[in-house]
C-alpha cells in the first residue's frame, strides 16, 4: 500500500508550527531546523482523492 508521511513540526525559535510532506522539514519562517512532533502516515490514494474532489 502506498503511503505518504506528513510531518508535523514546531519551531521553538519562531513559535510557529506547520506540516510538511518532507521527512526532514525546515521552518517556513526562519528556514531553520524544526522539531518534528508527529510523523503520521496517510494513504497516498486517500490524499489524491481528497485533492481531486
Ligand atoms: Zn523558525
Amino acid at each position: 500500500m502506498n503511503v505518504q508521511v506528513m510531518a508535523h513540526w514546531f519551531c521553538g525559535a519562531c513559535d510557529v508550527e506547520g506540516r510538511d510532506h518532507a521527512t526532514e522539514p525546515s521552518c517556513w519562517n526562519c528556514g531553520g531546523t524544526v522539531t518534528v512532533t508527529a510523523r503520521p502516515t496517510v494513504p497516498a490514494e486517500a490524499a489524491a482523492a481528497d485533492s481531486a474532489a
